[in-house]
């Protein structure tokens, strides 16, 4: 990464691969932004969301995500957190509950697209 002055702001450039450019392209597209700032509000929001979900759980922490069930580590119970993901729900086995701290982190975070079964979907 090589910085440069824009304005008041400094600047660098990056490489990412030609698949992510193209989804770039059509955001940009469709939010009539150009690219440098349509990659900004992607990373700025992206930033933006790990804080806000480090400020709303700041004891836990994502271990595993697979397609069908998750680990979650808790540091306020000193204990890791199995979830399962059954097509429709996400259910935490530590307190048998679709509702609580650890099933929401999980569905907040980016790591949630990874939880993928086979052959069901989450709105049917
Ligand atoms: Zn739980």
């Amino acid at each position: 990464m090589s910085p440069v002055s824009r304005g008041s702001k400094n600047m660098t450039t990056m490489e990412i691969t030609l698949e992510n450019a193209e989804k770039v392209k059509r955001k940009a597209t469709l939010d009539h932004r150009n690219i440098s700032e349509t990659i900004n509000i992607i990373l700025n929001e992206y930033f933006d969301k790990l804080d806000f979900i480090d400020d709303l759980f700041p004891y836990l922490e994502i271990d595993y995500v697979g397609k069908e069930n998750a680990v979650i580590k808790d540091r306020s119970q000193k204990k890791l957190v199995d979830l399962e993901f059954n097509g429709e729900h996400l259910t935490c086995l530590d307190d048998s509950s679709v509702d609580c701290e650890h099933t929401k982190f999980l569905w907040m975070s980016f790591q949630i697209s990874k939880i993928k079964p086979d052959g069901k979907k989450i709105d049917s």
